[in-house]
């Protein structure tokens, strides 16, 4: 479903995504991890095509991701991207910010975008906050409206960037299972993430990233318990010794 070849990005002269191969079949949830600084935001907002990139293909069903495209708005439907700060409409309630995407962007009817909406939020737990703001709801009921608007969308794959990163520790675990439930019901996600927990009982694959290359990936179990590369191995390492993300 995601087929990304070779792809090479820099930001003037620093190289931040120096050839990376990836393919995710529809339904397959990859888990993306890797320090800090090497390229993972970067390359979620390739296939997004909120970046550009220099060299290489990404396609989404076949379909080639060209930010300059005509097409990259409806492209942008067909993926979804949850964010690490959640990116919610400050003025908006939990409903209306499920709703924004559906009416203005995919015209569909209000009502319909409505009675959507109101499932969604109660299908992420939140059938009692649906009329708050987002300033009136913990980090993890923010994330997962964030979530909600995403699905809103229809979309044919989630890309999550880091998203139990920036909650407070006793709110990551109302998110992550809102995530296993999407998993479970054949979502297809690209999710970078530093909760080692999830990646091994949710992802499919795991692929560590290094510098703007994949330098190792295979099934979860096998990456995260057995990792064979140099790199991988001391990434694992100093995650247990710290159980926070690492710099370079
Ligand atoms: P990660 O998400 O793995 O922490 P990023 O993709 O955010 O890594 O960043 C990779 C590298 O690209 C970093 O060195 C970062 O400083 C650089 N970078 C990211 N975005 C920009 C930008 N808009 N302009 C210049 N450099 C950037
Ligand atoms: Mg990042």
């Amino acid at each position: 479903m995601i087929e990304i070849k070779s792809v090479h990005k820099s930001f003037g002269d620093v190289t931040v995504l120096e050839g990376v191969d990836l393919s995710v079949k529809s339904g397959e949830v990859v888990c993306l991890i890797g320090p800090s600084g090497s390229g993972k935001s970067t390359l979620l907002r390739c296939i997004n095509g909120l970046e550009s990139y220099e060299k290489g293909d990404i396609l989404i069903s076949g379909e080639r991701v060209d930010r300059h495209s005509k097409s990259i708005h409806e492209l942008r439907t067909k993926v979804a991207m949850v964010f690490q700060r959640f990116n919610l409409f400050p003025h908006r309630t939990a409903l209306q910010n499920v709703t924004e995407g559906p009416i203005y962007v995919k015209h569909q009817n209000p009502q319909v975008a409505l009675e959507r909406a109101e499932a969604l939020l109660e299908k992420v737990g939140l059938a009692h906050r649906m009329n708050a703001y987002p300033d009136e709801l913990s980090g993890g009921q923010q994330q997962r409206v964030a979530i909600a608007r995403a699905l809103a969308m229809d979309p044919q794959a989630i890309l999550f960037d880091e998203p139990t990163s920036a909650l407070d520790p006793e709110l990551v675990g109302e998110v992550l299972a809102v995530m296993r439930k999407l998993a479970d019901e054949g979502m297809t996600m690209i999710v970078v993430t530093h909760e080692m927990g999830f990646a091994q009982d949710v992802a499919d694959k795991v692929c560590f990233l290094h510098s703007g290359t994949i330098v190792e990936e295979g099934p979860a179990k096998k990456v995260l318990s057995d990792p064979q590369h140099p790199r991988t191995q001391d990434f694992l390492r100093r995650m247990l010794n710290q159980g926070s993300e690492v710099s370079v």
